[in-house]
């Protein structure tokens, strides 16, 4: 029989379709096309979200025939680990490698009472802040679902926190305020956040995620009324000349706008407020006037305050508040009856510290397909 040579070539480097990081369904969709009833769909979910299983050989419940063919045509891939850097204090910092080898950077930071992974949305950074790394880094693309959730299931795979509902996790919290701004790739975020949230997929429940943005403003009431994840604003200024200059998206959303769109949050409450971020840049933006400004802009919003020592980088044009600026800008927003904590710089040296995540990785030319930016 004459070989068709087109057809042999493509099945030889055709890659397996991997099932991490599809959504409930999409893996009905796939196994309904794969020929398989759909309580099947509903076991993979269990041993990939729920066990963490990479190999279809353990999933035990399906007959051992099925679980050949699975293996056949599908791949539980993980994204290949490209560095893994451990800090003195006890922070992690991943650098993952995803198929086209594009690279993103995911942080796990533990402390005494819960541990926090701080996940990417982006490979790089539209958005051209000029106090952060990333931002020198210029978008090469939108991480997919998928790879959202990988970061996730690495960290616990590198934790040992597999099955998902553990006792005493070191995994409890995520925040989305690595690299990339995931308002601007919102369907994937959202698609892997509800993989994450499901009770019998990751479980970690939406009060234990925190979404920053730099203030896309007309996605922000959708995050709150689909999500309803817990909300952190990058605002760092009280003017909108200074944020313009600092954070460039405040042009095309100044700080009323912003604002406008917290106060009807949905879901914020004085329970659950938004967090609000200010990065300590010296003589920039750490005066007491405008700590006392900050305290008139956010009365009416259920809010807190999270101050954010400037983490260096090479060449950065700014330097860190002196600890007193700090602590004075501090008392201010406190006796105005708001917490106003100073976030503890963590992993410095290894470059894991808020708004020092950079990757390597670099446009390829002509062949990027960046997002057009919402709105
Ligand atoms: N694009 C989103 C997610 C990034 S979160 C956002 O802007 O919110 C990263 C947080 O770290 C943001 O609050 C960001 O403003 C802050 N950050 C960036 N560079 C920093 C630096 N060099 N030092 C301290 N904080 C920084």
């Amino acid at each position: 029989m004459p070989l068709d040579i087109a057809e042999t070539a493509n099945s030889s480097i055709a890659e397996p379709t991997n099932l991490v990081g599809l959504g409930r369904d999409e893996l009905k969709a796939e196994m309904s096309a794969f020929g398989a009833e759909s309580f099947r769909a509903r076991q993979l979910w269990h041993w990939i979200y729920h066990r963490g299983v990479t190999d279809f050989a353990v999933m035990t419940n399906l007959a051992k025939g099925f679980r050949e063919r699975l293996a056949a045509q599908y791949a539980l891939r993980r994204p290949e680990i490209s560095r893994a850097q451990v800090s003195r204090d006890g922070t992690r910092k991943w650098l993952l490698r995803f198929a086209d080898a594009q690279e993103a950077e995911t942080v796990h930071i533990p402390e005494s009472d819960r541990g926090t992974l701080c996940v990417s949305s982006q490979v790089g950074c539209t958005l051209t802040c000029t106090f952060c790394h990333t931002g020198t880094q210029r978008l090469v693309r939108n991480l997919g679902a998928g790879e959202i959730v990988a970061q996730i299931m690495v960290a616990r795979d590198a934790l040992g926190e597999w099955p998902s509902p553990h006792e005493d996790r070191q995994l409890t919290n995520i925040v989305l305020m690595g690299m990339g701004e995931p308002l601007y790739n919102y369907d994937n975020v959202a698609a892997a956040m509800k993989i994450v949230m499901d009770p019998e997929g990751l479980a970690i429940s939406k009060r234990k995620i925190t979404l920053s943005t730099a203030g896309v403003v007309p996605m922000i009431a959708r995050c709150g009324a689909e999500l309803g994840v817990n909300l952190a604003i990058s605002l760092h200024a009280v003017t909108d000349e200074l944020r313009t200059e600092l954070v460039p998206l405040n042009r095309k959303y100044p700080i009323a706008d912003l604002l406008e769109a917290c106060r009807t949050y949905p879901g914020s409450s004085n329970a659950r407020r938004i967090t609000f971020e200010y990065v300590m840049l010296k003589g920039i933006n750490d005066s007491p006037a405008e700590a006392r400004e900050l305290v008139r802009l956010l009365k009416g919003i259920p809010a807190k305050v999270n101050l954010i020592p400037f983490n260096p980088w090479p060449g950065a044009p700014y330097e860190c508040s002196t600890d007193a600026a700090i602590a004075a800008f501090s008392d201010v927003v406190f006796n105005a009856g708001y917490s106003a904590p100073v976030r503890t710089p963590r992993g410095r040296d290894i470059s894991a510290a808020c708004g020092q995540l950079k990757s390597d990785s670099i446009r390829a030319r002509r062949t990027v397909t960046a997002p057009a930016p919402a709105a």
